[in-house]
């Protein structure tokens, strides 16, 4: 799915869900009427109040007596229909069509853009299509946990980088920046990048979450698979925010480095940022790769640091401070 798919997707599922809403509010609407009739005969005597007074108005008919009339009887209908459901303890709209969002009436969007009803869903199908609503849920920048990293000098690397993270987020949509996250494997590197993937989604972006290994594979299948090219690799390139989980685990041929080379480059010629993650040092990343990825990576990707230690390991040994 690319992203003007995404967001075409996004806006059949908030008409769908506006359209189901409506119908339970009708419903909801009859049956109050079927147990206060009252309340529609109020409705019906309305409406036609209404009629006959447009009918009125047309009619050349300018007497104020006749118009206040009109006024007063609408007036007092209204009033007996607010006492009715004050004294049932029901909200004063409570006679309404509500739209599903109050913000937009359902329209997805409002004078400053898309309305957050569009953004939530959004970022939900984002997630859902990045695989990170499983796995993650529930795992955001403010639950990140610091106390597991014992060591003072740990705990203060960490409180730097998720600083970072939370700016990163906050920066977003103005600075495009790119980070590569290196450290060893177990040092929070995929949930700060995930839950970093999950605040930007929440603010409308597109986000997309793969790890190295399945993104190379959604390349091979789109190149050698049988059932005829899939447009499921574009998301690779026009996302907002693409997460490359666990660089270097994928396993390294000359199809899957052009892979990468050939994302990687053409989101930094976009500037379309992009979050990497490695278990690698740099060293290792250079024994890895050709030196134009290396190269790519270290120059043009800020390198927050990670402290070395293994959050999972500590949290299956309780060893919480
Ligand atoms: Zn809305």
């Amino acid at each position: 799915m690319n992203r003007s798919e995404l967001f075409k997707k996004t806006d059949d599922i908030l008409r769908e869900k506006s359209a189901d809403f409506r119908e339970k509010e009708l419903e909801r609407i009859a049956a109050l009427y079927r147990r206060l009739p009252r309340l529609k005969a109020i409705e019906d005597d309305l409406k036609n109040n209404m009629s006959r007074f447009t009918a009125f108005a047309f009619s050349g008919n300018r007497s104020e007596e006749a118009f206040n009339e009109f006024r007063k009887k609408s007036l007092d209908l209204q009033k007996e229909r607010a006492s009715i459901l004050a004294a049932e303890g029901l909200p004063e709209d409570s006679f309404k069509i509500h739209p599903r969002c109050e913000k937009c009436e359902d329209r997805g969007y409002t004078d400053k853009g898309f309305c957050e009803c569009f953004k939530r869903e959004l970022s939900a199908l984002t997630l859902e299509l990045s695989g990170l609503s499983s796995d993650y849920a529930g795992k955001t920048l403010d639950s990140f946990d610091l106390s597991y990293y014992n060591k003072p000098e740990d705990r203060e690397k960490m409180e730097l980088t998720l600083g970072y993270a939370k700016k990163y987020v906050r920066n977003f949509a103005n600075k495009k920046e790119n980070l590569l996250f290196m450290g060893r494997s177990g040092s929070g590197k995929t949930f700060l990048s995930c839950a970093i993937g999950k605040a930007c989604a929440e603010q409308g972006n597109f986000v997309c979450y793969v790890t190295a290994q399945d993104m190379i594979a959604d390349f091979e299948s789109e190149k050698f698979g049988k059932s005829g090219k899939t447009k499921d690799t574009e998301r690779y390139f026009d996302s907002d925010l693409l997460i490359i989980d666990d660089l270097g685990s994928e396993f390294s041929t000359q199809f899957s480095e052009s892979v990468l080379y050939n994302v990687i480059n053409s989101r930094l010629n976009s500037g379309k940022p992009m979050i990497i993650s490695t278990n690698f040092r740099p060293q290792e990343l250079s024994d890895y790769y050709h030196e134009r990825l290396v190269s790519r990576l270290l120059n043009e990707f800020l390198t927050p640091v990670f402290a070395d230690v293994d959050i999972r390991e500590l949290k299956k040994l309780g060893r919480k401070r």
